[in-house]
């Protein structure tokens, strides 16, 4: 257990589609990290590795050595709560039901009719929605997260959101 750096732009965004569930549920091990003391990301994505009763670690920031308490509220890790910062992936990282249900209704990708009860990664939606509707995963944009304080995400995610601007629903 615990949250350390990431040696790598990588990492794990499981979704877990659940019979009778139209979206499903995220599970994140690869976050960014911001620090409010000096009010920015810190360089580095972090990994988080599993908590105990909620509680996953402390960081210090790269910047400052604030130290940043991470916990998180659940064996499912939809969010994480760092010192004075919320951090919840369906916001952050584009995963909410609506976006789903807009996939399924006008493009026909259906997750939870192709993946009905199983746990899969954000990768095999983005490599599906690539390779059927021609998409070019593009990895060098820079996106920001709807407050500004969010620049740096993991490369699966900036692929996502590169996926979600073609179909007009990265907002
Ligand atoms: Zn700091």
């Amino acid at each position: 257990m615990g949250i350390r750096q990431a040696k790598k732009n990588e990492g794990k965004i499981n979704l877990m589609i659940r019979n009778g569930a139209a979206d499903p549920s995220v599970d994140v091990s690869i976050t960014p990290i911001y620090c409010v003391s000096c009010d920015r990301q810190l360089p580095h994505l972090y990994e988080h590795t599993g908590s105990r009763y909620g509680q996953v670690g402390t960081i210090n920031c790269e910047y400052c050595e604030t130290p940043i308490h991470c916990t998180d509220g659940d064996n499912i890790v939809y969010e994480l709560r760092t010192s004075g910062f919320v951090m919840n992936y369906y916001h952050l990282y584009r995963l909410e039901k609506e976006i789903w249900i807009t996939l399924k209704e006008s493009y026909g990708y259906d997750i939870s009719a192709r993946h009905k009860g199983s746990t899969i990664t954000l990768e095999t939606v983005v490599d599906e929605l690539s390779k059927e509707f021609k998409i070019p995963a593009a990895t060098s944009r820079q996106y920001t997260s709807n407050d500004g304080k969010i620049t740096m995400f993991p490369n699966v995610v900036v692929k996502w959101f590169s996926i979600l601007e073609y179909f007009d629903l990265y907002k």
